[in-house]
């Protein structure tokens, strides 16, 4: 099962490669998950960072956590 997140706005989505739990995480947290990575020097790991664009581009979309088999 892949897991991704789906804008109902743009009917576009995206399948980083992480489980639907911690897509729902990083969806639920984005605002702790932002503030964190301001001020971080490492690097994140690259679903989160992909996710977190998606995320920032679609902010005031319908962005859903979908999953695909
Ligand atoms: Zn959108």
């Amino acid at each position: 099962m892949t897991a991704g997140y789906f804008c109902e706005d743009c009917e576009v989505s995206i399948w980083p490669a992480a489980p639907r739990s911690e897509l729902a995480w990083l969806k639920d947290r984005i605002h702790v998950v932002r503030e964190v990575t301001r001020h971080s020097q490492g690097g994140l790991d690259i679903w989160m960072a992909d996710g977190l664009t998606f995320l920032e581009e679609h902010r005031d979309h319908s962005v859903l956590v979908v999953t695909k088999s």
